[in-house]
């Protein structure tokens, strides 16, 4: 069977991922399955950048196929900030809370119509070759006055999907993985997963 080595620690993304291929006939293989516990530093200052450097140190290590994402939100208002810093956007890695309330403020006096953004996933496909590839995802919306919604993580409360008028938070993880940036960056690896070996 084909495997893929999976460079996250994030439980969520390798489920998505494993759902999105499971009709590949491709195995995933997680750090968890592989016990590899290194933490790859984030330091890019693209999101291709930082992919590849994810799959590629861990891709060092299995001698596999490997495959990492590298994801985040960029505000038209703010030069396209917090891009490749969104996790850490008020400073401390993950504190989801702090990144919104940053958000809010510093697009207090900004009108509705100016309030645009984007999430974009890049992921980084890399083989014991040396070959690399990578795919985009990206979905447009724009950055809401206030949170709504309960479900999904980071910036969903604050990004409002113009076509449903709701925000990801409201929407829930099965339509926003239909329509999401890693939603159409996994289905566009999929499509050059499944074109080809795997076995390089
Ligand atoms: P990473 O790709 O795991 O490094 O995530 C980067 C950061 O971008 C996350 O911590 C979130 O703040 C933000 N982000 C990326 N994708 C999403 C999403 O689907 N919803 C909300 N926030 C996201």
């Amino acid at each position: 069977m084909k495997k893929l080595v999976v460079a996250t620690k994030n439980k969520n993304k390798i489920k998505e991922i494993m759902d999105i291929m499971k009709d590949t006939g491709i195995k995933i293989v997680s750090l968890y399955d592989l016990g590899i516990e290194i933490d790859v530093k984030e330091d890019g200052t693209t999101f291709e950048e930082n992919a590849y450097k994810k799959a590629y140190e861990i891709m060092k290590i299995t001698h596999m196929p490997t495959m990492a994402d590298d994801s985040g939100l960029e505000v038209d208002a703010l030069g396209g900030a917090p891009g490749v810093y969104s996790a850490r956007f008020a400073g401390v890695h993950g504190d989801d809370r702090k990144n919104n309330e940053k958000l809010l403020i510093l697009l207090k006096d900004v009108p509705n119509n100016l309030r645009k953004a984007r999430f974009v996933c890049v992921i980084a496909l890399v083989y014991p070759d040396g070959e690399k590839k990578f795919v985009r995802g990206e979905i447009e919306g724009t950055i809401a006055r206030s949170p709504s919604g309960n479900s999904g993580f980071g910036y969903d409360p604050l990004f409002i999907v113009p076509e449903y008028n709701k925000t990801f938070a409201q929407l829930g993880s099965n339509i926003k993985n239909k329509i999401s940036h890693r939603g159409k960056a996994l289905r566009a690896l999929k499509e050059i997963l499944s074109n080809s070996s795997l076995s390089k």
